[in-house]
């Protein structure tokens, strides 16, 4: 079969058979996919030949490139002793050794790993555990979680019922469990009307009073720390992220830090926690943990909640809870060579000029007519356009302005995603700085053509 042929014959299947997440299939099915195989590095092939930049990481968990020989090796040498066991009444070295890495790189008093296989059940875990952790402390109505507007903790129920995005989560309301909300650090659009930093973190004195009004009934606070992820990539002003552990603190609810977009090195730090010293009381990692290459989750714990799950079985204070596929070996070794990447490449210091010289060629974009914001945490950035800069006005959202920005970088050579209004980069951590401009020279290019197009239409 010629190449073109053999194209059609996978979009054809593709349309008869799959359904994709997050995807209108009835436009998908006007679509012609990249079918995508092979990659290396910051780049993917698609079946046609051609190269494109993996602006997003395919979609935020690579780290150190596409094809990295150490991960590859790692998986390969691990595939050749064993590729699973359990964890139910076994244990294996890979996940032993991965256990005492974590535990030594994390924010200080986290000291127990939990595994799974997905950000959301990392998610599902941490809400469990903080739930049960009260009823064995003797504060059984500590059931309730405190939560933020735009906030994004996965697509299972639980963590749907924490969630903040009307969007995604409105449809399933009925099946939700109630949450808290208080208002999400977004400056751009403040919920509150102010402006930081005459506002002094009003956002926090709102969350103060929920707190002050319901703590009996929290069990615990769940974030995304310094990055709203799905949200829109919003930016929490500094020391939001502090004042909330102070109050968390305060009135006696667990702390449940969401890393699981923020974490291994994405934000400038390995974990965001660490840009105000915060230490969280329960720890949700996953996507870049294996280096992107694998599904694998931790929820980590400190000493003090995991304490309180200890008893004779009869009085039932197990944690009740486990997935099939809890700390797979494969996915323990990719994990494990990742973190020695990190180390031995100096894969964090050397983001420190790729950031600043991402912020410079930021500014150009933050200048064009119809972006309102550009907001960068490290290689987090989102780039919200509106229809007028003046007013903030946004672009209505059938216009879908941001995928189309995407459609056309993709045609230039370039990987992106939308999230409403909002462009997303986060390109891997090792991407060289040539990439870099490339980077962002298409989206300049991309969103200057399509916005200077509907601005003329409209
Ligand atoms: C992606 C994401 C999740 C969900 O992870 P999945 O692996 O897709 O289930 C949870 N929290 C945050 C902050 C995320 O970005």
């Amino acid at each position: 079969m010629g190449i073109q042929s053999l194209k059609k014959h996978f979009e054809t299947n593709d349309k008869k058979r799959l359904w994709h997440p997050f995807t209108q299939m009835r436009d998908w099915a006007k679509e012609n996919p990249l079918i995508i195989t092979e990659g290396r590095g910051s780049f993917l092939k698609d079946i046609t030949g051609r190269w494109y930049l993996d602006g997003v990481s395919s979609i935020w968990v690579n780290i150190h490139g596409h094809r990295k020989k150490e991960i590859d090796e790692a998986i390969k040498g691990q595939v050749d002793r064993i590729s699973h066991s359990t964890l139910l009444g076994l244990t294996h070295p890979p996940v032993i050794e991965l256990s005492e890495r974590l535990v030594e790189i994390t924010p200080p008093g986290l000291t127990r790993v939990f595994y799974s296989d997905s950000g959301s059940t990392a998610v599902e875990i941490a809400l469990k555990m903080a739930f049960q952790y009260w009823q064995h402390k003797g504060a059984g109505e500590k059931t309730q979680f405190l939560c933020l507007n735009n906030a994004y903790h996965g697509d299972t129920l639980g963590a749907v019922s924490v969630g903040g995005i009307d969007t995604f989560h409105n449809a399933f309301a009925p099946l939700l469990f109630r949450s808290f909300k208080a208002p999400s650090p977004y400056c751009y659009r403040c919920e509150l009307r102010k402006k930081y930093p005459s506002c002094k973190l009003l956002c926090l004195t709102k969350m103060e009073n929920l707190m002050k009004r319901y703590h009996k009934k929290i069990a615990g606070l769940i974030l995304e720390p310094i990055v709203q992820g799905a949200g829109g990539m919003l930016t929490a002003p500094a020391g939001y992220l502090k004042g909330a552990r102070r109050l968390c603190r305060k009135y006696n609810i667990l702390m449940i830090a969401d890393e699981v977009a923020t974490g291994f090195g994405r934000t400038g730090k390995m974990f965001a926690c660490e840009h105000e010293k915060v230490s969280p009381d329960l720890l949700c990692l996953a996507k870049g943990i294996t280096g992107g290459y694998l599904p694998l989750a931790a929820t980590i714990a400190t000493e003090k909640i995991y304490k309180a799950f200890l008893g004779e079985f009869k009085d039932l204070k197990t944690f009740f809870h486990g997935h099939t596929y809890t700390g797979n070996q494969l996915a323990s070794a990719a994990a494990i060579a990742s973190l020695k990447l990190f180390k031995k490449e100096r894969t964090i210091s050397k983001m420190r000029k790729k950031t600043e010289l991402l912020k410079k060629k930021l500014l150009r974009i933050a200048d064009l007519p119809h972006v309102g914001e550009v907001r960068q945490r490290g290689f987090m950035i989102g780039i919200e356009l509106v229809k007028n800069k003046k007013t903030k006005q946004p672009y209505p959202m059938k216009q879908k302005i941001a995928g189309k920005v995407c459609g056309r970088a993709g045609e230039k050579g370039l990987i992106i995603r939308p999230l409403g209004n909002v462009v997303v980069l986060m390109p891997p951590l090792s991407i060289s700085h040539q990439e870099l401009k490339r980077l962002i020279q298409i989206t300049e290019e991309s969103i200057r053509e399509i916005t200077e197009q509907s601005s003329d239409c409209a």
